[in-house]
Order: structure tokens, then C-alpha cells, then sequence
């Protein structure tokens, strides 16, 4: 295989839904992963001895000694004492921006949306088994004049997005903030080039973030017409994900137009 395979970078921007993905093929991250698991299942069908297996042989990885020698080898090869006592200014910078990320009104509102969506999901179990059923029992008439089965797939569908993004949202928003408030006070070229990338990552996770929005928008929006009867809970889901749109679009402006490897090029 070559390289040319493989989309550099594509996995640093992606929604982690390997399942779904279009690009596990071009992906090398994903490539890494299979080829570990093959080699721990040896063939098998995965059980939790051969997945045990597989952590092992990860955690061998990093003895390996063949590309870089031992470790203590390389390890030398730095000429500076490494203080193990943490810089206290330092820790209280660490924490000073998580609480900030934390207290940022985007991620809280990505926060709330994350619960809500929990809950929905965990409540509507019963309408949603009463809807199953019922396109089940559609399906199995004689007098059946739509594809039943395809809606009970349809609806099986809406709620995994739903469910997959409700939970991507608040860490890839949080990283996404994270970027764009990391504090540098430094002058010069080298700084400048630091804060350049930070932002330009700030807006690829941000471009992640809107297109989970989207899709799980989406999602809701062909729920409401399975669910009237939970339509208001719906509208409330909507409204929130709609104010952290157009929020994120607001804090983050050049979210929209990053172009994220693989997933916005012309196919
Ligand atoms: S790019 Fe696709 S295959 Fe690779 S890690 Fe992301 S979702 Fe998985």
C-alpha cells in the first residue's frame, strides 16, 4: 500500500463514528487499528481473552526496541533534568483555563443540551417501542401498502445520531473554546505562528461541532413527525442546538469555512 492511500490528517477532525465513516479505508488512524486487532485476534472472533490480548500487544508497542532502541536509550539522548515537582504558576494556569472552558456560556449551554438529549433518550423508550410495534405489526398486514420495515429502520437510525453526537458535542465544543481562549501573551514570530495554529484548530473542532449540530438537528426534526407526542421536548432539544449554532458561529468564525481533510474535498 502507499502512502497516497492514506488522508493525512483526516482523523483529527472527524466525528470518531468509525462505524459510519466513508473514509476507513483512507484512514491510517483506523488502518493502525485494525491491523493491531487482527493481529491479537489472529483470525478469531473476538472474545475477551483476544481483547486482552490486543491491550497487551499495545502496551509491547511501547517497548518495542527496533525504530527508536530502548527506551532509556532515547530517553538520554535529552540533556536536561526532568523536575518531577509540578510549577505551581503553571498548574494554576491548567486550571484557571479549564474553569474558564468549563464556565464559557457555549459549552455550558452544550452541556445542557447533552442532558436533555440523555434524558429524552432514556424516557422515550416506551413511545418508541409502542412506534416499533406498530410499524412491526404495519409491516406483517396484508393490507401493508408502505415499507414498513424501512421507517422501523429509519427511526432505528434517527435515534443512533441522536444518540452519537448528544455526547461528542460538549468535549469537541470544549476543545474547540479551548483553543480560542488559551492565553499568550508572548510576542514575535514564533508566537504569533502558535496562536495561528491554535485558532485554526479551534475552527476545525468548531467545524465538527456544526456538523454534529446539523446532523442531529436533522435527526430531531424527522423525530418530531415519529413522536407528536413529544414534540415539545423536541422544540426545546431544537432550540437549544440552534442557539449554540448560531453562538458558535458567532465565537468562532472561520469554523464554517475549515476545511477539514477528506470529509470536504470533492468526492
Ligand atoms: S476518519 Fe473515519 S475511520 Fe478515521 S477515525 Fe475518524 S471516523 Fe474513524
Amino acid at each position: 500500500m502507499t502512502s497516497e492511500r492514506f488522508i493525512a490528517g483526516i482523523y483529527n477532525y472527524c466525528d470518531y463514528w468509525c462505524e459510519r465513516c466513508a473514509f476507513t479505508r483512507r484512514c491510517r488512524n483506523f488502518a493502525s487499528r485494525r491491523e493491531l486487532e487482527h493481529e491479537a485476534r489472529g483470525g478469531k472472533a473476538g472474545d475477551d481473552a483476544t481483547r486482552a490480548e490486543f491491550w497487551n500487544r499495545l502496551a509491547d508497542k511501547v517497548h518495542e526496541t527496533a525504530a527508536f532502541g530502548p527506551a532509556d536509550a532515547w530517553a538520554d539522548e535529552f540533556d536536561f533534568e526532568l523536575d518531577p515537582t509540578p510549577d505551581p504558576a503553571l498548574v494554576a494556569r491548567v486550571e484557571a483555563h479549564h474553569q474558564a472552558v468549563g464556565e464559557h456560556p457555549l459549552v455550558r449551554l452544550a452541556h445542557a443540551y447533552m442532558k436533555g438529549a440523555d434524558a429524552w433518550l432514556k424516557t422515550a423508550d416506551g413511545d418508541l417501542k409502542a412506534v416499533a410495534q406498530g410499524l412491526l405489526a404495519a409491516a406483517g398486514s396484508k393490507f401493508a401498502d408502505e415499507d414498513y420495515e424501512e421507517a422501523a429502520r429509519e427511526m432505528g437510525e434517527l435515534l443512533e445520531v441522536v444518540a452519537w453526537y448528544h455526547t461528542l458535542i460538549p468535549p469537541k465544543l470544549g476543545r474547540a473554546i479551548g483553543g480560542l481562549l488559551e492565553r499568550d501573551d508572548g510576542d514575535g514570530a514564533d508566537h504569533t505562528l502558535l496562536k495561528e495554529v491554535r485558532l485554526e484548530d479551534a475552527n476545525g473542532s468548531g467545524k465538527v461541532v456544526l456538523a454534529a449540530i446539523e446532523r442531529s438537528i436533522a435527526a430531531w426534526l424527522r423525530l418530531r413527525g415519529i413522536l407528536p407526542n413529544r414534540e415539545a421536548e423536541i422544540l426545546r432539544l431544537l432550540a437549544l442546538l440552534s442557539r449554540l449554532q448560531r453562538g458558535l458561529q458567532a465565537a468562532l468564525p472561520g469554523a464554517q469555512a475549515f476545511h477539514r481533510p477528506g470529509f470536504d474535498d470533492p468526492v
